[in-house]
């Protein structure tokens, strides 16, 4: 099947429970590895068509980024930031200035440092500063298991750290992650890609009710499934809500009820 075409079909919602989202996790560009792409065009499409009010998306390319988010309603950028890249704090900090963007990005895994990686810290000083979250990949070996994560976390008691995919497949890096966002006050779970649906209610019993932030890896995971794994996964409808976009509007605008960044 060509999946390449223009203006492919969305998956049909027959059966979904209407709810309204705000995603923490969604990735922009074209990913032919994995035969997939979310380009502005689908993005458009897709927003609207799952009921998300606001999605945070990312590519290494953050120019990139900053012309989709510009163009596309209810996107907002996080900052890709390799600290291998040089001039990558520069880069960050004009992005942030940006209205549009919300936070960093951190993929340690792909782009091959320790989470806790001293050129990475002067970057979490400026989101402590600007009151912003970092998501970082969280999952796989060697750079990116919840207690290397943490170590970032204790480095920083101030910056707001959420755990990306909350562990990701393995039930022991999800418990490890759920552990860490337990311990440390100022670390978040965010959904995406852990199969575990009643994972996401032991994680809220565990960590608190405004922790745990709903996130899709779009177009890397299908949002329907993703949602669906909140939905079913034994919370009430009130904290199935605060997980799907509460925790995010209040995390990356400043206000539970908001549907744009609070000024100030
Ligand atoms: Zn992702």
């Amino acid at each position: 099947m060509d999946r390449r075409g223009d203006s492919e079909a969305l998956p049909s919602l027959t059966g979904m429970a209407p709810a309204t989202i705000v995603d923490a996790h969604m990735h922009v560009g074209d990913f032919p590895l994995f035969k997939v792409r979310m380009d502005e065009e689908t993005l458009a499409r897709t927003l609207p068509h799952y009921g998300i009010e606001a999605a945070m998306v990312f590519h290494p390319d953050n120019r990139y980024v900053r012309e989709v988010v510009q163009r596309v309603d209810g996107a907002y950028g996080l900052v890709w930031a390799n600290p291998r890249v040089p001039g990558f704090l520069e880069e960050a900090v004009e992005l942030l200035d940006h209205p549009r963007f919300r936070g960093v990005k951190m993929h340690p895994l792909l782009d091959g440092y320790h989470p806790n990686d001293p050129d990475i810290h002067p970057l979490i000083e400026e989101l402590v500063a600007r009151d912003l979250p970092v998501l970082v990949h969280c999952g796989h070996p060697i750079f990116t298991l919840p207690w290397s994560i943490e170590e970032l976390a204790v480095s920083f008691p101030q910056a707001k750290i959420i755990l990306g995919h909350m562990g990701h497949g393995n039930v022991v890096y999800i418990n490890g992650s759920i552990d860490v966002a337990e311990r440390n006050e100022h670390v978040y779970l965010e959904t995406s890609g852990m199969p575990m649906h009643t994972k996401i209610a032991e994680a809220v019993e565990r960590v608190g009710p405004n922790k745990v932030l709903f996130g899709s890896d779009a177009p890397f995971h299908e949002i329907g499934v993703e949602v669906r794994k909140v939905q079913v996964s034994g919370l009430d409808d009130a904290m199935v809500d605060r997980v799907l976009h509460r925790n995010s509007r209040l995390l990356f605008f400043g206000d539970e009820a908001a549907s744009a960044p609070v000024a100030g």
